[in-house]
């Protein structure tokens, strides 16, 4: 399985970009970044985009890529979702006021963009993998996700504070080989990500032991706040008995 880093960051500048990660060319992990971040062969390569949740530093760019296949006769890119993101994005985002919408341009019949409502927890196939959304803890709903292909398993953790089944769910993964994890705010700010859904170093490394062994899994840290980047990556760097990477724009990993 093949991953690259399109967006890594939760918040964006000239050298940040929100989160968007893309797994093998065809499955996207989110689209903050897809047009910001990759070519037109790539944006028509993808087969599927899952969305964690409907902030819009995770689904922007879903409005640029459906306008990019749209026009290049596309076959229609599915969007993978919790019914709850799913009807936010109907309701605020594909509403023919903010962009129009895709899930009917060019034709009902043959639509930019497809909804594919996925429960949690159930199982579904989606551009060739084995995915399953998990309910974790952010302001709004939210979702991880745990993506399994035919060589490897990896899960995503969308943006969350502490939270339990996630984890539960991966303790029981044999083939999990990444997690892309969340962390946004240093340990001063803990305030803040308490009340906005977001994990400190602190609660990062508190979660990460209810995995049991966090040493043995690689986790690959995304969506620190670039006003706090230094700051952040010098609190993980202290962790101990922890398997941390921060992942950078473009970043590309064989697992
Ligand atoms: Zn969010
Ligand atoms: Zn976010």
């Amino acid at each position: 399985m093949e991953l690259r880093v399109v967006g890594c960051h939760g918040g964006e500048t000239p050298k940040h970009r929100t989160s968007a990660f893309v797994v093998d060319q065809r499955l996207a992990l989110d689209a903050g970044s897809l047009t910001r971040g990759m070519d037109l062969r790539a944006q028509f390569r993808l087969e599927a985009c899952l969305i964690s949740h409907a902030h819009r530093d995770h689904i922007r760019d879903l409005a640029t890529i459906a306008d990019n296949r749209c026009q290049a006769d596309c076959e229609p890119l599915l969007v993978g979702a919790t019914g709850p993101t799913i009807r936010s994005l109907k309701k605020h985002f594909f509403n023919n006021y903010i962009w129009p919408d895709f899930s009917e341009i060019p034709s009902k019949a043959h639509p930019t963009v497809k909804f594919v409502e996925l429960k949690n927890e159930r199982p579904r196939e989606l551009a060739g993998y084995r995915v399953r959304s998990v309910g974790v803890h952010h302001t709004i709903d939210s979702a991880g996700f745990i993506v399994e292909g035919s060589d490897a398993t990896i899960a995503y953790s969308g943006d969350t504070g502490p939270t339990d089944r996630f984890w539960e769910l991966l303790r029981q993964e044999p083939n999990l080989k990444a997690l892309l994890m969340e962390v946004s705010f240093p340990n001063r700010e803990q305030k803040l990500a308490t009340v906005s859904g977001h994990h400190t170093p602190r609660t990062l490394f508190a979660d990460l032991k209810k995995f049991g062994k966090p040493q043995d899994l690689p986790t690959l840290l995304y969506h620190i706040k670039p006003v706090f980047q230094a700051e952040v990556e010098q609190e993980c760097a202290k962790l101990k008995h922890v398997n941390l990477a921060v992942m950078s724009l473009d970043d590309q990993f064989v697992l």
